[in-house]
């Protein structure tokens, strides 16, 4: 029996979201955090950007020396011969990496401008493929941008071509959030039975939809007798209306009418990290959470009125259709309503020794603290907000990779 994988894309499509952005420490920080979660792959960002190549390389290095284990690393890349040879020469340890290309007719013909036909597509999909397999990677997943308004006709020819070269995972993308879960469910169904190949889900919001799209789309692909790759993004975060949010999809998938009696998660993740990690993007991405929002939304265990308090004090299962413990709420937290030391770009050793000393971080010499003070000045530089503890742990625990993730290196101007 085929099962669900979750590949989440927060470190890629939730930070080319407008107005929104993450440092590279942030970045790091959803790594582990999706590592520890059980997260299947985190799509870590976009290796022919140059700002990201330290960040990228020094993940892998993480990943490398089992810190980052066993999470997988994927980095996103256009299906072009050119940004394949920029990605593996700024990163060159990349093993994982997806490559995307429009296939819908109104994309072939509104971006390329009639430049392309739908043959150039697969051609230059093929050919970026090759590219990427002569680099040694292990798994390659392609996206069909678009499949959702692509003829399935042709999505089954762009996968089979694919699929033929070498690629892993097909991934169908509903770029515009323009499926609902039937249609969604016969394409990657139909796809699944003609071409056998693994189908990964990218489901958008914009109807509303994203988190029954994605799990519509994975019984289709299962159903057709192929495993099935959910995208999320932490909170739904991503372009426009977002993506299939990680901590509800994981709720439909195990707790949803009849679901997980059929269709199962591949690989256990422990929703018991839901609370944290929903927590922290919300704070680095400076988004509040919305109230309502499943599992981690501040209603999410609310009860007010009279019929459903009396009923859920005398059963929780009456209103509730899972508990708070199991999305990791429930532990007290501290919050500081008085004096408030804090570390930032301006900050002294004093402040720095006292903000560590109370996260139990000791320091064995003057220049040990000193050097991680800078680090952490530096990360501070980015985030422009100050670092939490598990940031500032993670300095003192990694000194050496945060020197490598903080560097941005503008390139030389090419003309004076
Ligand atoms: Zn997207």
């Amino acid at each position: 029996m085929s099962g669900i994988y979750l590949i989440d894309v927060t470190n890629r499509d939730g930070v080319q979201t407008a107005h929104l952005g993450l440092s590279k420490l942030e970045k790091t920080m959803i790594n582990m955090y999706l590592n520890e979660m059980g997260v299947f792959q985190s799509e870590f960002g976009f290796p022919t950007t140059r700002h990201e190549q330290y960040y990228l390389q020094a993940n892998l290095e993480l990943a490398e020396t089992g810190v980052l284990k066993p999470i997988r690393l994927g980095g996103w890349i256009r299906a072009v011969v050119d940004d394949v040879e920029k990605a593996f020469k700024l990163v060159p340890g990349l093993q994982h990496v997806n490559l995307s290309i429009s296939t819908s007719d109104q994309m072939i013909q509104g971006k390329f401008q009639g430049a392309k036909s739908r043959d150039d597509v697969v051609s230059m999909m093929v050919d970026a493929l090759e590219a990427a397999r002569s680099h040694g990677t292990q798994s390659i997943g392609v996206n069909a941008e678009d499949a959702s308004r692509t003829d399935t006709d042709f999505l089954i020819t762009f996968a089979s071509a694919v699929k033929e070269h070498g690629a892993q995972r097909f991934r169908y993308c509903d770029t515009l959030g323009y499926d609902n879960p039937f249609t969604i469910y016969q394409s990657t169904r139909t796809v699944a039975e003609n071409v056998g190949i693994p189908i990964e889900l990218h489901c958008h919001g914009d109807l509303g939809m994203a988190v029954a799209n994605s799990i519509a789309g994975a019984k289709g692909a299962i159903d057709g007798g192929q495993d099935a790759y959910i995208n999320t993004t932490i909170n739904g975060i991503g372009e426009r209306a977002g993506n299939a949010d990680l901590v509800a999809t994981v709720l439909a998938v195990t707790k949803s009418k009849g679901f997980a009696e059929k269709y199962q998660l591949a690989k256990p993740v422990d929703l018991k990290k839901a609370w944290k990690i929903s927590r922290f993007a919300s704070y680095a991405f400076e988004v509040p959470v919305p109230i309502n929002q499943p599992g981690v939304g501040a209603n999410a265990f609310a009860h007010e009125s009279g019929i459903h308090a009396d009923g859920v004090l005398k059963d929780p299962h009456n209103y509730e259709l899972y508990s708070f413990d199991e999305v990791g709420r429930g532990e007290p937290e501290l919050v500081e309503t008085g004096r408030e030391i804090c570390s930032g770009e301006y900050s002294g050793i004093s402040g720095f020794k006292h903000v560590m000393g109370k996260i139990e971080v000791s320091f064995e010499n003057a220049t040990q603290a000193e050097e991680v003070l800078e680090l952490a000045r530096y990360a501070n530089v980015e985030a422009q907000k100050p670092l939490i503890e598990d940031e500032l742990l993670f300095i003192a625990k990694y000194p050496k990779i945060v020197r490598k993730l903080l560097t941005l290196i503008p390139p030389e101007p090419t003309h004076s």
